[in-house]
């Protein structure tokens, strides 16, 4: 089969041909019919995350080797299987799960694979869906398209679930109360459709860059504020009608960090998703006397993504634009994604 590679961090993907994996014990193997190109694939080319401050988070203390096929956004058609997986059928098609933990330890067994720190995600350590064809260690992580256009389905496995993820960490909060919305990107548009869908009261989204709050506001945002406006604080907090309880902020800088904190309700909830890095100081006494809560998010879990998708096929959730591209082309499409000259999510289709 045909795989598009990372042969060396930094370099233009190969396309190599590797042997057709047989799918052993519960393993289930897909021919992939969409492979979502996400913008952390682009940190996974590199070798690693820049955490700011000169610290890196290298993949290769993680376990990762080369060569490497990338995709974590993957859906596919069940084409065999191992002769204890049971629950699929040959012919349909699934989205695949892709954050999958080592199974053992306590975080996975409380169903949070996602943050398991030995996990082997596929596409980030293990191979992915840049390919004609991939491995799924168990049925379990396959999720039935019903019909859905796979490519539609393939970035709810990782954009989607992300932000399905962050709301469900505010619990009732988004119904009774205006949720902020820090960046108003890819994830920051998902986020307002599924708030939306989710039977949120609404957003308030903040972003620096006129086009993309216009885009919001498209999406069904209550509010769109400059994030470079003076008194952004005193405008969003006028906006949600008070200080908001929820903030999610989708970039995850010094400032956005900051803007979140002190915007807060005393009690509120403050979900970090964004990784632009850097570091922030805030006053520690500020946290119990506000008895603020700052909650990480990293994409999700099984269940939310299970959650997500009765939402999608609910017909809730509105469908975010894509672009088809062929999977020989997958070295163009993120050469322009890391150039900043992609509109919207890129789906490779394998020829
Ligand atoms: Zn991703
Ligand atoms: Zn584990």
């Amino acid at each position: 089969m045909r795989c598009y590679c990372i042969n060396h961090y930094n370099e233009p993907l190969v396309e190599m041909k590797m042997a057709l994996p047989k799918p052993k014990a519960e393993e289930v193997l897909i021919k992939v019919q969409a492979a979502g190109v996400c913008h952390s694939d682009l940190h996974i080319w590199e070798g690693g995350y820049d955490l700011g401050g000169g610290e890196f988070l290298s993949l290769k203390a993680r376990g990762a080797t080369l060569p490497h096929t990338l995709g974590h956004e993957t859906a596919g058609v069940v084409v065999s299987m191992g002769p204890n997986a049971t629950g699929v059928e040959v012919g349909e098609s699934y989205l695949v799960y892709p954050w999958i933990g080592c199974g053992n330890c306590s975080t996975c067994i409380s169903g949070n694979e996602n943050l398991c720190t030995s996990g082997r995600p596929l596409g980030v350590l293990e191979p992915g869906g840049y390919a004609e064809y991939m491995l799924v260690p168990k049925p379990k992580y396959l999720l039935a398209l019903n019909g859905l256009d796979p490519a539609i389905a393939a970035p709810f496995a990782c954009s989607g679930l992300t932000t399905y993820s962050a709301l469900k960490k505010l619990g009732n909060d988004i119904a009774t109360h205006f949720t902020v919305i820090v960046g108003a990107g890819g994830l920051g548009l998902m986020c307002v459709s599924i708030l939306r869908a989710m039977g949120g009261k609404g957003a308030i989204v903040v972003d620096i860059d006129k086009k993309k709050r216009d885009a919001a506001l498209a999406a069904g945002a209550h509010a769109a504020i400059d994030g470079n406006a003076d008194n952004v604080a005193e405008l969003l907090i006028q906006a949600a009608e008070g200080a908001p309880r929820s903030v999610i902020d989708f970039v995850g800088s010094p400032e956005t960090t900051k803007l979140g904190f002190n915007i807060l309700v005393k009690g509120g909830k403050l979900v970090v998703v964004g990784l632009y890095g850097g570091s922030v100081s805030l006053p520690i006494a500020l946290i119990p006397v506000r008895g603020v809560s700052i909650i990480g998010n990293l994409v999700g879990n099984l269940e939310e993504l299970t959650e997500l998708m009765e939402l999608v096929h609910s017909g809730k959730v509105p469908f975010i634009p894509i672009t088809k591209q062929a999977l020989s082309e997958a070295n163009d499409v993120l050469t322009r994604l890391k150039e900043g000259r992609v509109i919207g999510r890129t789906i490779l289709i394998p020829e």
